[in-house]
């Protein structure tokens, strides 16, 4: 029987598992790992920040999975080598005949001077609910929502949170008191899909949020509140809500498997340059972008390789970089960009508008996956 080891229970070693389980069950000898005890969806983020939802509202505990054929443990991986595929963790060795690096993209506070002393971020659990508390003393003055560095996870994420913010102080009725700016790395807030971009800048305009293209926050400096921008412009505050600079976390770093960063793969198959590792979701460089939908789609592809290998069938089809983001527009307002990065000589999206369907639609997503996943 094939050992396959799983390192990461989120979008990509969940989806893995499930789909492996699914089709060979019994027949498997699956081991998922994964430092935490239980998983939560990125957008549950915005959720918790702006008091939509508690965390054990939104909290997936791992306890739950019961896949026949799979086996999680909650481990911390403290080594990987990929040559041997043997993996160490805080309690034990694992040894692989398929290893697979789902583990995500880590924050690197550190690369933004100031940004844990002067400022908050908002892409982590504990962010979120550190933000939830702090929201709403926030009655006057400025907020900037600032990504930190490219490639970072979700693009539409900060938008999202810059509308769902000005409908959270309306709601408080002190807007009028606040100006929201969000400044982004990119020339347009979605770059794929133009007629996206236009709706999240007229959505910005409508609801008076500044904003300000093609910077990325490089530093903060506490005393003044100010956040200086690599362009050298600075921009006061009185709230900062950060997107932190990514990487792939130190483990990976340090196995062997990156470069400049992350780790390349083959974009039909996953593969890594060592036979029988594969890298799927934000760990992996493969030209689509950090989003939970990439993951699951690589992920489906590295499952359908491996079950056609144990069961002798043929090998799918290259992975083709195509997925649906849905996209807060604040308001209650849900709309979803569906986009294809692999697929034609650049990528391309396609704006579909707010509408109730959308609204379902994104529920179902979330609601779909908890089902797959843990059985709720
Ligand atoms: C605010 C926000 C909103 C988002 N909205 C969306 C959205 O609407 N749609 C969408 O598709 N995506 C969205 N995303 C992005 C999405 O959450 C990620 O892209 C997705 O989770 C990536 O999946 P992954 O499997 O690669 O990594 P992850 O889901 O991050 O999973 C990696 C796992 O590895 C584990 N891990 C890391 N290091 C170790 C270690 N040393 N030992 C053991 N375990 C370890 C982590 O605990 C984690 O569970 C959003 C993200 C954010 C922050």
């Amino acid at each position: 029987m094939h050992r396959i080891v799983i390192l990461g229970a989120g979008f990509g070693g969940l989806e893995l598992a499930t789909t492996l389980s699914e089709a060979v069950g019994d027949e498997l000898d699956v081991t998922l790992i994964d430092k935490n005890d239980a998983f939560y969806f990125g957008y549950s983020k915005l959720d918790l920040m702006f008091g939509r939802a508690t965390r054990d509202a939104v909290k997936l505990p791992y306890r739950e999975i019961a896949k026949p054929g799979v086996r999680f443990l909650q481990e911390t991986v403290t080594a990987i080598d990929p040559e041997a595929r043997r993996v160490t963790t805080d309690a034990s060795v694992h040894q692989a005949d398929i290893l697979v690096v789902a583990l995500g993209a880590d924050y690197d506070y550190d690369a933004t001077p100031g940004l844990t002393e002067a400022g908050n971020e908002f892409y982590s659990v504990a962010g979120a609910e550190r933000l939830a508390e702090l929201l709403p003393t926030f009655s006057s003055g400025r907020a900037v929502i600032g990504v930190c560095g490219a490639p970072f996870k979700c693009p539409p994420a900060p938008s999202e949170a810059a509308l769902l913010l000005h409908d959270y102080l309306t709601t408080r009725g002190v807007r009028d008191a606040c100006q929201i700016s969000i400044v982004i790395p990119f020339k347009t807030p979605v770059p794929p899909s133009p007629d996206t971009s236009a709706a999240l800048v007229a959505a910005f305009a409508e609801s008076e949020i500044e904003f300000v293209p093609e910077r990325r926050v490089a530093t903060l400096d506490a005393g003044r509140s100010v956040a200086l921008l690599d362009d050298g412009s600075e921009l006061p505050f009185d709230l900062f809500l950060g997107v932190p600079k990514h990487r792939a976390p130190d483990v990976v770093l340090a196995s062997g498997l990156t470069e400049d960063g992350y780790v390349p793969v083959d974009p039909k198959t996953l593969e890594t340059r060592f036979p029988g590792v594969y890298a799927v979701g934000d760990v992996a460089t493969i030209g689509v972008p950090k989003a939970g939908v990439f993951a699951e789609g690589a992920a489906q592809i590295v499952a359908a390789s491996l079950i056609a290998t144990l069961r002798g069938g043929e090998q799918p089809g290259a992975y083709g970089g195509a997925g649906s983001c849905y996209i807060e527009f604040g308001a209650g307002r849900v709309g979803r960009v569906d986009v294809d990065f692999l697929g034609g000589p650049k990528p391309t999206g396609t704006f579909r508008e707010p509408s109730a369907i959308l609204v379902k639609d994104k529920h179902e997503f979330g609601s779909s996956r908890s089902a797959r996943w843990f059985g709720r």
